[in-house]
């Protein structure tokens, strides 16, 4: 599967990555200990991209990356000379998943999401880290969330300056593993496990086995999909940020043979970033009925009647009382993810 960002091999079906994800990692017996650089202190250190490389595996500690990205800010004159590991900015691993060491890093493995970056910085970077496989520049506050707040907001979005920057989560839960790619520019940043708990929950409960369930603020994918490989018979994934939709959709192919689901229709050429009147963008088949809407959460009730469970998963900020409102007309159970 060519990825849709860079047509490269971003894209690996799920069942690859989980069979590979615990070694992706993981030192092999020649690299090098962690270097033991202190992240907060002035890093005087001039690396490049042979410094701290494995000659066996081929692959080097995250410190040692980002110490030859921060060799090149300083040349570029864009960092002072006593800048620190930790200014460089947030470096988020290809395939996400939560591993007990620091990473040992191949080939394009790192997004890197900087505030104090120019476009032609981030192409010598791309360039001349192998490791990093894009550049995305954080606009506004860290703590702002990336997509749209509601439909008549203006969405906020990263930028992505050079590379790729579609990366993958892995979703791991007591009734078994998901990938969710995302393009990270454009996706809200989750670093927040609790909701793979309530989905845990549900599922103790028989709360998701046969039954018929919405995401209504699905993003990426991430609840609805769990819902049926939690043995959920119906579901629908809605949202109104389309780049969102268009990850959800990859992510069900992706996620296709442990899903059990088949795209049987996608909607092509279409390109309205923000949803109002639901529009059916793609279905899937199989163990599961998987219907994916472009649209306000508010006005489903137009394309479907009732439903077992409605899952409401807004960005923090976002005071749900309204949706939650709205739902109960078509759902048995709101809940509140
Ligand atoms: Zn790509
Ligand atoms: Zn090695």
């Amino acid at each position: 599967m060519k990825c849709p960002t860079c047509n490269g091999d971003c894209i690996q079906p799920a069942e690859k990555v989980l069979d590979e994800i615990f070694g992706m990692y993981m030192a092999c017996s020649s690299c090098l200990p962690d270097p033991g650089f202190d992240k907060n202190a002035q890093f005087l250190e001039i690396l490049d991209s042979g410094s701290g490389r494995c000659s066996k595996c081929g692959r080097r500690h995250l410190d040692f990356v980002i110490g030859n990205v921060l060799t090149i800010l300083k040349k570029t004159g864009l960092f002072p000379e006593d800048a620190a590991l930790r200014e460089v900015g947030t470096p988020l691993i290809a395939f996400g998943y939560r591993i007990p060491y620091a990473p040992r890093l191949g080939r394009k493995s790192l997004v890197l999401i900087m505030d104090s970056i120019t476009e032609e910085a981030a192409r010598e970077i791309v360039e001349k880290v192998p490791e990093i496989k894009g550049v995305i520049k954080r606009k506004g506050l860290q703590s702002r969330s990336v997509g749209i707040l509601d439909t008549d907001s203006n969405p906020h979005t990263y930028e992505l300056l050079a590379g790729c920057d579609m990366r993958c989560d892995v979703i791991s839960s007591s009734f078994g593993e998901l990938c969710i790619y995302k393009n990270q520019s454009r996706i809200h940043i989750e670093f927040n496990n609790t909701k793979i708990g309530k989905m845990e929950e549900l599922y103790i409960k028989g709360e998701l086995d046969g039954t018929f369930i919405i995401d209504g603020f699905c993003g990426p994918g991430t609840l609805g999909l769990l819902s049926v490989l939690g043995g959920a018979k119906k579901v629908i994934l809605n949202d109104a940020w389309l780049p969102a939709l268009k990850n959800a959709i990859l992510n069900i192919k992706v996620n296709s043979k442990i899903l059990g689901v088949k795209i049987d229709f996608e909607l092509q050429d279409y390109e309205k970033l923000i949803g109002d009147e639901p529009v059916l963008m793609a279905t899937a088949e199989g163990n599961a009925k998987i219907s994916v809407y472009h649209g306000d959460v508010r006005r489903l009730n137009n394309v479907v009647k009732e439903c077992d469970t409605c899952l409401i998963d807004t960005f923090p900020s976002i005071d749900p009382s309204e949706f939650i409102n709205v739902c109960r007309d078509i759902a048995r159970k709101v809940i509140v993810i």
